[in-house]
Order: C-alpha cells, then sequence, then structure tokens
C-alpha cells in the first residue's frame, strides 16, 4: 500500500482531522502535503458532505442538506518542480471505498447514498418533474450496489472520483468570479440560482493564517462547477487505470480531489446522482514541463479512461428531441432532449411497478451512458440515454407478454 499522504479518521469530523482540507478553490489555501513526480501516494476521501447524510428511511437529512459545507476535498497536494504552463499527469491506481471493518459513526463508509435534491435546496436535473426531496440507501457487497429503497436491481461500481483538479491563479480565479457573477445577476432570485457565488460562511480552508481567513473566503470559488482546473465533472469514466492530464496554473499545482461515486449514470441527473460515499484512492504524479502549451491544453483537462469497467452486453435505449413536455419547439437544445430522453425512461420503468422517484434515482446511480446522438438536424437535437439490461432482476426488454411488476419493499424516503 502507498504511503497515506492524506489520513481520516473515522471517528472524527472533517474540520477536526489532523491534517485539514478545504471545501472552496483558492491559490492561497496551503498544501497539506508535498510529493515528487514519480511518486505514488494514497489518499483519504470523504463522502462530499462529511456525514450529514445518514444510513436511514428518512429524506430530511436530503431536504436540509448543508449546501454551503461542500465538497469536501482533500488537499492541496504540491508537486514538487510544477509551474504554471506544465502538464500535471495524474494516474488512478486504485480507488474504493473505506472498508465496512473501519467503518465510523460518519456516514459514507461501507455503504452510499443516492438523493434527490429539493428545487428549493440545489435542485436537479429534472427538478421541475421532481421538485421534493428523496434518498435511496445503497449496500455494497463486494464489487456490487443494491438497494432496500429500489427493488430488483443491482450493478457493478465504476468507482471515480467525482471531483479532482488543480488550484486556479489568482487571475483565473477572478476571471470565474465576474462571468459567474454576471450570469446570477441576469435573474439573481431564480429558485434554483444560476450559479453559486462565493460564500464565506461554512468556508474550510486548510491551514490558511486565521488573518488571511476572512479575505479569502470572500473571493474563494465553489467547487460545484466543473470549470478550467477540472473540478466537479462528474464523469464516471475516471476510474481505477485512468490517467487525466491537469492544466497547472500555480507553482506546485496544489491537486485537491474528493466526492468518491461507488457508481454514476452519464450527468449525475438528480444533482446528488452519484451514489456518494468516502474512500480512499491511490494516485501517481508525473509531469510534462511545458506541456500545455506543447499539446494545446491551455484550459480543460484531458483523460485516458482506465479500462476495467462493469461487462454489458445488452442495452435498452431512450432516445429525446429538443421539444417541450408543453410541445413547444426549441433549437437545437441538447440539454432539453437529454431530458426527454430520461423522462422517457422513466415512464417506461414505472410500467414495471417502480414509482417516478425510484427510476429517477436509478437513472443517477446505475452505469447508463448518456449521448448526444444529433446536434446538426434542426431544430432538433437527439440525445440518447442507453440502460443496461443485466442490472435488472428481470426481462426489462418490451415484449408480447407485458411486464414484470417489481416487489415493493422499503418506500424511497421522501420529504417536502
Ligand atoms: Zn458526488
Amino acid at each position: 500500500m502507498p504511503e497515506v499522504i492524506f489520513p481520516l479518521d473515522s471517528s472524527k469530523r472533517f474540520e477536526e482531522q489532523l491534517k485539514v482540507g478545504h471545501n472552496r478553490w483558492h491559490p492561497e489555501i496551503p498544501p497539506v502535503a508535498s510529493v515528487r513526480p514519480g511518486d505514488a501516494f494514497r489518499v483519504d476521501c470523504r463522502e462530499w458532505f462529511d456525514g450529514a447524510i445518514v444510513n436511514d428511511d428518512s429524506a430530511d437529512d436530503i431536504l436540509n442538506a448543508p449546501l454551503d459545507t461542500v465538497h469536501k476535498l482533500s488537499g492541496p497536494f504540491r508537486i514538487e518542480g510544477a509551474q504554471p504552463g506544465d502538464l500535471l499527469i495524474v494516474d488512478i491506481l486504485d480507488v474504493g471505498p473505506i472498508p465496512q471493518e473501519d467503518s465510523g459513526p460518519l456516514a459514507g463508509q461501507g455503504w452510499g447514498y443516492t438523493g434527490i435534491f429539493a428545487k428549493r435546496n440545489g435542485g436537479g436535473f429534472l427538478t421541475d418533474q421532481f421538485p421534493d426531496a428523496y434518498k435511496a440507501i445503497w449496500d455494497f457487497t463486494g464489487q456490487v450496489a443494491s438497494s432496500r429503497h429500489i427493488p430488483e436491481v443491482s450493478f457493478e461500481g465504476l468507482i471515480h472520483p467525482g471531483l479532482m483538479g488543480t488550484a486556479p491563479s489568482a487571475a483565473l480565479l477572478a476571471t470565474w468570479n465576474t462571468r459567474e457573477a454576471a450570469l446570477i445577476a441576469t435573474d439573481p432570485d431564480r429558485v434554483p440560482p444560476l450559479a453559486l457565488p462565493p460564500q464565506p460562511v461554512d468556508a474550510v480552508l486548510g491551514s490558511l493564517p486565521a488573518s488571511e481567513y476572512d479575505r479569502v473566503a470572500a473571493e474563494a470559488a465553489r467547487t460545484a462547477p466543473p470549470r478550467e482546473n477540472g473540478g466537479n465533472q462528474d464523469i464516471k469514466n475516471l476510474s481505477k487505470g485512468t490517467r487525466i492530464f491537469y492544466p497547472v496554473f500555480v507553482d506546485g499545482a496544489n491537486l485537491s480531489l474528493g466526492d468518491l461515486h461507488f457508481s454514476q449514470g452519464d450527468g449525475e441527473i438528480t444533482f446528488c446522482g452519484a451514489i456518494e460515499m468516502g474512500g480512499f484512492i491511490d494516485l501517481h504524479v508525473d509531469l510534462i514541463k511545458g506541456g500545455m502549451d506543447t499539446y494545446g491544453v491551455t484550459e480543460n483537462a484531458i483523460f485516458m479512461p482506465g479500462r476495467v469497467d462493469p461487462r454489458f452486453s445488452e442495452w435498452l435505449a431512450f432516445s429525446g428531441t429538443s421539444v417541450t413536455l408543453d410541445g413547444e419547439q426549441r433549437y437545437l437544445d441538447s440539454h432539453l432532449s437529454y431530458q426527454r430522453a430520461c423522462l422517457h425512461a422513466i415512464d417506461y420503468l414505472t410500467k414495471f411497478g417502480y414509482s417516478p422517484e425510484q427510476a429517477y434515482l436509478l437513472l443517477g446511480a446505475a452505469p447508463i451512458e448518456g449521448r448526444l446522438s444529433g446536434v446538426v438536424d434542426i431544430p432538433n437535437a437527439c440525445a440518447t440515454v442507453y440502460l443496461p439490461t443485466s442490472i435488472f432482476d428481470f426481462d426489462v426488454r418490451p415484449s408480447a407478454s407485458g411486464p414484470h411488476q417489481v416487489t415493493q419493499g422499503v418506500p424511497a424516503p421522501h420529504a417536502a
């Protein structure tokens, strides 16, 4: 096992650990550890809410989830010799949940959860159709996840970090704040908001000196969106064996990561759509000096996905176009067409006895594939969503004999 450079004690909260991570992006957050190019090391990760979501049959914790506290990130890690303009090579050697026997009282260990966030607290991809909070708890048996809240389905995890990235430079951070503030200003009262401005309340900034805290907390960017530095990209294929190339914007690169997912469907559509968990990740790092210019990767990471995937040989796919539910024609709106494809899949699954919310939770958590199938055929974009048929315990394909009916156990917890 590689040296653990960021250990987490399962019995203590994130801010009480020996090494304290962070939950905002800012170039002045001090590194918690230093590594050299060529080093391999292990990092423990807390699930993104640090235990606020618990393993029970209520969704009150999702309804009232403390969004200002996320994401709880491990890092930053300084890579010796890294300079702005370099590409940082990150290999994911291994990634997994914290073993059951190490489970402390905090959530996200040996099990995981998927949430539908309420429209007034986060929202999600289909928040107009699903404005209330729901939750599903998933239990891990080896590589397999199953849920008492979603019957007759199970699947192998494609474990990955939802969030990983390098620190922004001061100039890049200012660019983010300016452009996101301009977007918010177009509709400042929107629910859910168009973007999240810096929020000093609940900011965790590692070992930053107290004298700098208020200033940095007022400038530091939230971790929700993916940006030029990578960040919360929620790419389900960043699994074991993946090699990622991150642009470097500050001396030392200051790599941070977290938000581990046991599994996720493309789009992470319920917002907390993956199976969120705490765990560990083993990384190897190296540098390509001057690589940003050499390869034209001046922003946004490039990557080579790992080759250890669940094996699916058959899919049932649903398509959607850029026409609203009210029948209004939109112009090549791929976002809308993916929503319509997902809603078609949800409608289909309800014929088997799932509630719409169970179907929505399943599409967020299971390894479904989403594709932009057509983006040029005016006026309709076409998006498709592919469900692996083997994740169901029954035959989910259409046939003359009609849909099997699932046996409901514990209803998916709901709070409004
Ligand atoms: Zn996540």
